[in-house]
């Protein structure tokens, strides 16, 4: 073998790429169902935009992007998160000038330079969707449960849901500068220090044990909300309650950033490992100004695809593995016969009957063995004699019963047959 496919990426082959389509599909169908639209964005953007809008001190800016310069030496990255592009996308097309929230999903490949696990990858895709330019606990709840509905929607039983408040811009300054007078007193490495002054909320979130174990002490956002912050808070909950929809409050659970504020959230799956997160999000109520626009009270969340393929199969739903099938396979014999097969598999499909057929020009022997092997219910055996006759010998693979029908009728018999 002279290729492979990069470290920390791997290939989705049938039949379980058929189940990732699908697990894509359904994250994304709650938030279709609840008017947001879908968006697409390019692979890769100027660099800047992920410096800002994730931010320098973050761990996918400082280490984790794929950069390059194009020819015209641009810097470029591959989009490591889908949020800045979104945030982006929508100032430059003036749609939050439009009716609010502006709802949108999307659904694509991301990329980080991650040290590559079980779980965490290089390349991954994500289901995401955001709501721009409302402040309403309404619209965090409303997000929070269509993420929810996509994992039950799958048969997950397991995923749980962490939610937290980070406060705002009268809250957390009081906060962060306690974060960081407790942090200060600890024994951390140098890199840990200074990320301390840059970005104290940060090293609640530090996985190393080392450091978890200095922390229990350290004292928690919610302890420190201010009256407006707490009743936003309250709000949510109290709409999740009513949902129906399970919580736990994790007064640890943060995002680094300055623009994120208040709601934040993350979907987690205990048979994954250390990779526990399927999903997060939060308000980042400050993004779009960070980004060079207008003030734009905004809340998202991304979905982990693998993940969620990882979580199903840790819950044993992914037993059916059977390749895709189709209907109907034609078995032509000689070169005549081959010609007509060919119109009359198009015609099939055409009349939304799977088919396909032998190719490479097999004996009968071969090709009857390539329609067992296809699934197929029937076989359509085409020879030269059944070619003079206009007729066609449709076999029934699951009873051997063979009848001859005619050509012209086949596809509306087949039709009828499958339906
Ligand atoms: P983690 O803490 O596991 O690194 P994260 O906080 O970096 O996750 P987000 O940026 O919030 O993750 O992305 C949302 C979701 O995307 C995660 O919950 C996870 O399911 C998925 N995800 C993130 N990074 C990877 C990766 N390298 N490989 C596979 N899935 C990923
Ligand atoms: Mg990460």
């Amino acid at each position: 073998m002279s290729f492979q496919a990069p470290k920390g990426t791997f290939d989705w082959l049938p039949p379980r790429s058929e189940q990732v389509l699908a697990i894509r599909e359904a994250l994304a169908a709650p938030a279709r169902l609840a008017g947001y639209g879908y968006v697409e964005t390019p692979v890769f953007e100027d660099t800047q935009l992920f410096a800002r809008g994730v931010g320098e001190s973050t761990d996918i800016v400082s280490k984790e992007m794929y950069t390059f310069p194009d020819k015209a030496g641009r810097s470029l990255t591959l989009r490591p998160e889908g949020t800045a592009p979104v945030v982006r996308a929508v100032l430059q097309h003036g749609l939050h000038n439009g009716r609010l929230p502006v709802k949108v999903w999307y659904s694509g490949s991301q990329f980080r330079y991650e040290r590559s696990q079980k779980g965490r990858y290089r390349h991954f895709w994500q289901v995401g969707a955001e709501a721009l330019g409302a402040e309403d606990p309404a619209l965090d709840a409303e997000l929070i449960v269509l993420g929810a509905r996509g994992y039950s929607s799958l048969g997950l039983t397991g995923v749980r849901l962490l939610v937290n408040s980070l406060g705002d811009k009268t809250c957390r300054p009081a906060y962060r500068a306690a974060l960081q007078a407790f942090l200060r007193g600890l024994d951390l490495d140098e890199d840990t220090r200074s990320r301390v002054e840059i970005n104290p909320l940060r090293v609640l979130d530090d996985k190393r044990p080392e450091v978890r174990a200095q922390l229990t002490g350290a004292p928690l956002v919610a302890d420190h909300l201010c009256p407006a912050c707490k009743a936003y808070h309250e709000e949510v909950r109290s709409l999740l309650g009513a949902a129906g929809v399970a919580f736990d409050d994790d007064p640890r659970l943060v995002r680094g950033l300055d623009y994120y504020t208040r709601t934040t959230f993350e979907f987690v799956h205990d048979g994954l490992g250390s990779q526990s997160a399927v999903g997060g999000g939060g308000r980042y109520d400050g993004l779009s100004e960070m980004l060079g626009g207008p003030p734009l009270p905004s809340v998202g969340w991304a979905l982990g695809v693998d993940r969620t393929y990882l979580a199903m199969e840790a819950e044993g739903l992914l037993t059916d593995t059977e390749q895709e099938h189709v209907q109907v396979y034609g078995v032509p014999l000689g070169d005549d016969a081959r010609r007509r097969m060919f119109l009359l598999v198009d015609e099939l499909r055409r009349a939304g009957v799977s088919a396909d057929m032998a190719f490479g020009g097999k004996g009968l022997k071969g090709s009857m063995k390539g329609a067992d092997r296809s699934g197929a219910r029937f076989a359509l055996i085409l020879g030269e004699r059944d070619l003079a006759a206009q007729a066609v010998q449709l076999k029934d693979l699951t009873t051997a019963e063979q009848t001859e029908v005619p050509l012209a009728q086949v596809a509306d018999i087949l039709k009828g047959k499958v339906q």
